[in-house]
């Protein structure tokens, strides 16, 4: 799950890391009224969606040439008019797509005066098994273009579980950024809050881009991206009430509901598979008979008939959709049970697309019996190859 900069920023403080002082707005107000209540000379406005490269983003509504998510302004009447110009608006940054968000809050900050940018982020490096610290000189940038063009500038390394966060590790950071005296400290210590915020609320996660030295000589985290791992929110109730579903894909919101690990993706034909490693393959058959899936979907194990069918409505809900694929090995799922649920779906909704379902495994012969009985125009397939080749082949019929 994702948050909002603001939100991360708020974790971050509680935990003792310094960001600067600001204070989140709906409105154009109560942007204002955040900008007097902050005082000061100088303000940043920023846009909270969740996506990066905000600054370097434009905005739909607005005439080419307009400033982008990010704006430094010197009044609170300025803060008040490059909040109206945001919000409401579309925001288009190169990890938004180019549909963009729509921005529907954001962050007003004191303004910091910058004299260096530096990168740092932490992960969960699975190779390790451990928490690692991603390092570079190279802040304010696309890191991914760091790692491309000189490598050399970036630092990595991971923190034993068994010693967890020591004084070395700290300096390891300082020493990848060339800070030394009081700098050198303040990273010690910013090293270790991060990890003690990374580890106790679970993220996976936490990309601070820039972390800048001011011009007074502190250490600061101007921006903040995290992401916490789902699967332990059980733990943090705090935490699960900052999603904001107005940023998340209203299909995978509906598939949540029904504990589905559903992704939507761009493609054109949509999967239902039972098994996180059969939908991968079932993704990668597809693409090798020449079309993209449209979405990845693993219904789980024991999945009941309003699952299956939850699932399958989702799938059609989807415009892009021109073909779907079910493919199912049973072993605790029965075949059955999907044949039910499938059924049930299309009666519920319809079925404007070719249908292809491969059916193997327990109670098969149940499943294509059912199937075969409801008098409805499904393909059916006898392995995954098959199955591929003739969704394919019937979405390039139907587009003929
Ligand atoms: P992103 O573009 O979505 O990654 O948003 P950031 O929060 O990283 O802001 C983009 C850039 O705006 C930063 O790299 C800084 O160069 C600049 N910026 C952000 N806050 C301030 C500030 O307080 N003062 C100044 N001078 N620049 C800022
Ligand atoms: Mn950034």
């Amino acid at each position: 799950m994702n948050i909002h900069e603001y939100q991360a920023k708020e974790i971050l403080r509680a935990y003792g890391a310094p960001v600067t002082r600001g204070l989140a707005a709906f409105s154009s107000q109560e942007a204002e009224t955040a900008a007097q209540t902050l005082g000061g000379i100088a303000f940043v406005v920023k846009a909270q969606i969740h996506a990066g490269g905000r600054g370097k983003g434009t905005f739909k509504e607005l005439p080419a040439g307009a400033k982008g998510g990010v704006r430094v302004v010197r009044t609170p009447a300025d803060v008040k008019a490059s909040a109206a110009e945001m919000l409401g608006h579309t925001l288009v940054t190169l990890q938004t797509g180019p549909s963009g968000k729509q921005v529907g809050r954001l962050y007003v900050e004191e303004g910091a005066s910058i004299d260096k940018e530096f990168y740092l982020s932490m992960l969960v490096d699975r190779a390790s098994s451990r928490v690692a610290f991603v390092v570079s000189t190279e802040g304010g940038m696309d890191i991914e273009e760091v790692a491309h063009s000189s490598p050399e500038k970036i630092v990595t390394f991971s923190v034993d579980p068994a010693t967890g966060i020591q004084p070395l590790h700290g300096r390891k950071v300082a020493q990848a950024l060339g800070l030394s005296g009081d700098l050198g400290k303040q990273a010690v210590t910013l090293t270790a809050s991060l990890f003690e915020a990374f580890t106790q609320t679970d993220m996976s996660l936490l990309e601070i881009n820039p972390l800048v030295v001011t011009k007074d000589g502190r250490l600061v985290c101007l921006d903040a991206k995290v992401s916490f791992d789902s699967n332990a929110l059980f733990r943090h109730p705090d935490v699960a009430q900052l999603r904001d579903e107005s940023e998340e894909d209203a299909k995978e919101i509906e598939a949540s509901r029904y504990d589905l690990s559903y992704i939507a993706l761009d493609g054109t034909i949509g999967c239902m598979v039972n098994g996180a490693g059969l939908a991968m393959a079932t993704m990668d058959i597809i693409k090798l008979y020449g079309m993209e899936p449209a979405n990845f979907l693993d219904v789980g194990g024991g999945a009941t008939k309003e699952k299956v069918t939850a699932a399958f409505k989702i799938i059609t809900a989807d415009p892009n959709v021109e073909g779907i694929l079910v493919n199912i090995f049973g072993g605790i799922m029965r075949c059955d049970v999907i044949a039910e649920g499938v059924i049930a779906a299309v009666r519920q909704v319809g079925l404007t697309v070719p249908l292809v379902v491969r059916l193997a495994g327990t109670n098969v012969e149940e499943g294509k019996k059912i199937i075969r009985e409801s008098g409805l125009n499904v393909i059916p397939a006898d392995d995954l190859d098959d199955a591929a080749q003739k969704i394919v082949a019937a979405v390039k019929k139907e587009a003929a």
